[in-house]
């Protein structure tokens, strides 16, 4: 037995309590990752994960999600999903009824959403649809219109587009994947992650989020970790796993994180942004790492009302 408990990155806090809400009810860890990361995923305030997602450079929005369970290390994730609003719910139908496979990605992860009979939502709200033109033409030369005949303008609208995907603007604010991690009654832990990805990614690129080992990792013999940020880092460093194993190795969480990190950050990368990983092992210990002064994670255990904040140590 277990003392239950859920922890989770920045903006997690609109999920962490419908997840707390399942470990008090006895339900699974499964279960209570699932309840939180849909909360987020269904927040419109919230333009990196789910519904208001911000798009690819083609204005679509394309999900990443996982969830692995530390029992048996069961995986299941899909990536480039387009048109369904709860990727992490399609993710765990991979996991749990689909187990000769770990990971769906595009029209085939959509197939089989549709064969699941989830329903699908036009993902780009208004708000967001705004925030990604205003990013995609803040240059010189901006698209007159979208229903005049094609422009010079329209050519540059593209390149600028195009310039951007190279560049994968700087972001500016608190933005990111969530990463949920939740350890039940039973003594099980599971990791879930959901993402939209890079803003005005390539068409097709899929992030750490749906990646074993990059983005997710929970094996319960030592503890559970993912990951935000550079996705592309975190697959090169294998940064989940790489802090599980030094939590196995006898690091505590937070130490393990940073340590993962400081390794993630000797990797030469010309579009280097920050990585922030957290961590969670099966006795009830916690901890995170960022590149930033003043990061946080939020956690709640039995006792508490609402989301707490704790401090990620600093790389
Ligand atoms: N890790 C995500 C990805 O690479 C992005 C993020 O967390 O901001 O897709």
């Amino acid at each position: 037995m277990a003392d239950p408990v859920i922890i989770g990155s920045e903006r997690s806090e609109a999920g962490l309590p419908a997840g707390m809400e399942v470990l008090r009810r006895g339900g699974s860890a499964l279960d209570a990752v699932e309840a939180a990361m849909r909360r987020c995923e269904d927040n419109p305030a919230d333009h990196y994960v789910g519904t208001a997602g911000l798009p690819n450079a083609q204005g679509v929005v394309e999900l990443d999600a996982s969830l692995m369970l530390g029992s048996g290390r069961q995986f299941g994730a899909v990536a480039a999903l387009k048109g369904y609003p709860n990727p992490i719910s399609v993710a765990r139908a991979v996991l749990e009824r689909l187990p000769q496979h770990s990971l769906l990605v595009g029209e085939g992860a959509a197939l089989f959403a549709e064969e699941c009979g989830f329903t699908t939502a036009d993902l780009l709200t208004d708000a967001s649809r705004e925030q990604w033109r205003k990013q995609v033409t803040d240059s010189k030369e901006a698209v007159e219109g979208e229903n005049t005949a094609a422009t010079d303008g329209d050519q540059r609208y593209r390149e600028s587009a195009l310039s951007l995907i190279r560049r994968l603007a700087p972001h500016d604010g608190p933005w990111g994947t969530i990463n949920i991690i939740a350890l039940d009654a039973t003594g099980e832990m599971c990791v879930g992650v959901s993402t939209s990805g890079y803003p005005y990614k390539y068409p097709g690129r899929v992030g750490d989020s749906a990646l074993p080992g990059a983005g997710n990792w929970c094996d319960l013999r030592a503890g559970g970790a993912a990951c935000t940020g550079r996705g592309e880092l975190s697959m090169r460093g294998g940064t989940a796993r790489t802090i599980v194993d030094l939590i196995a190795g006898g690091q505590d969480p937070a130490e393990a994180c940073r340590a993962a990190l400081a390794d993630a950050a000797t990797l030469p990368d010309e579009f280097r942004s920050e990585l922030r990983a957290l961590a969670l092992t099966p006795d009830g210990r916690h901890g995170g790492a960022a590149g930033q002064e003043g990061s946080v994670y939020v956690l709640m255990t039995e006792a508490s009302t609402e989301p707490e904040s704790r401090p990620r140590v600093v790389l």
